[in-house]
């Protein structure tokens, strides 16, 4: 086991460091750099955004053919195993992972999460962390926070997505995993797990397991991951002190599989644990565990006393006896 953990995820750097780092020989000879900015990873097609805006509203006009597609209880199952095994490799691989690093893997694996991300629509894994990583340096800061509903609850949620600006991988913000050329090619090629995702929907369950498995069950993917960005910004509890609005809000928590204590992410990001107290149910952070003890994933990073002690009650009750 031990020599594929070798070389694969570097120790946690600063988030200055990363931006400090020479452009990946990768990246150089993949011809993706362009004035110091590394924004062309996807390749000419998908600069087109008329594709992404075809795939994305033509996928939510197919919620209407609801009423005349029939479901059956395979289909149910088809949905929601498409939807919570896609939103745990969006939770554990493209942000608890490739944002923000905080346990390690194998190279074998690393590629493994980035794969079935991709299988989620929501592009590929240096698009999504390194616009993640932008989020995190300017939390709710308008105009420089790719999506704050300070600048919007449309722009927060979705709209963001269709800005020209955020059209290429901000792979300045992501060198540490842009030395990956396997990486670099399904950044890339992104939809081609979405794609996979979908002909197997089709062939177990047919028309029907195609459209609420991967149609539907996208949708409701889509949506329940951007609430992060727009709703637990909005709607919740402030434990901490955060120099932002982010918020903890329970019933995400469970839907997003643990995203929704966004406030204890916000105020230590370098945790893979979101849920700090036990009562904070993390579904993504128990899968993480379990793939722990059977060696694939390791030096899982842990929130310490002292950070999840300081609370905006604790330090008030700490100012009044003082
Ligand atoms: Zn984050
Ligand atoms: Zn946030």
């Amino acid at each position: 086991m031990h020599f594929l953990r070798s070389g694969a995820s570097p120790p946690v750097p600063m988030q200055e460091e990363l931006v400090a780092q020479p452009i990946s020989i990768a990246a150089e000879q993949a011809g993706i750099e362009k004035e110091g900015r590394l924004t062309e990873a996807e390749g000419w097609w998908a600069q087109q955004s008329w594709i992404t805006r075809i795939v994305y509203w033509g996928l939510h006009a197919s919620l209407l053919a609801m009423f005349w597609v029939g479901i059956s209880t395979a289909d149910v199952a088809l949905l929601a195993a498409t939807f919570f095994a896609r939103m745990f490799f969006i939770t554990g691989g493209y942000h608890r992972y490739f944002a923000h690093k905080t346990y390690q893997t194998s190279r074998p694996f690393q590629f493994v999460l980035a794969f079935f991300g991709c299988s989620a629509t929501q592009k590929g894994p240096l698009w999504w962390a390194g616009h993640h990583r932008v989020h995190h340096k300017y939390t709710d800061q308008p105009g420089k926070d790719t999506h704050s509903p300070r600048d919007g609850f449309y722009h927060s949620h979705q709209g963001w997505i269709f800005e020209s600006r955020f059209d290429g991988s901000a792979l300045d913000q992501i060198r540490d995993f842009a030395q990956y050329p396997e990486l670099i090619w399904l950044n890339r090629w992104h939809v081609a797990p979405a794609i996979a995702l979908a002909v197997f929907c089709y062939l177990v369950g047919g028309f029907s397991g195609l459209y609420w498995g991967f149609a539907v069950s996208t949708v409701l993917l889509w949506h329940a991951t951007y609430s992060i960005n727009s709703l637990a910004h909005i709607f919740g509890k402030r434990v901490y002190a955060t120099p932002d609005d982010s918020k903890n809000n329970w019933w995400l928590g469970i839907l997003t599989l643990g995203e929704g204590w966004h406030n204890n992410h916000h105020h230590f990001c370098v945790s893979a644990r979101q849920g700090f107290r036990w009562w904070e149910i993390d579904i993504t952070y128990y899968v993480l565990r379990g793939l722990q003890a059977i060696g694939v994933v390791w030096d899982i990073r842990e929130p310490p006393a002292h950070i999840v002690e300081a609370t905006i009650e604790a330090r008030a009750a700490q100012k009044q006896a003082a």
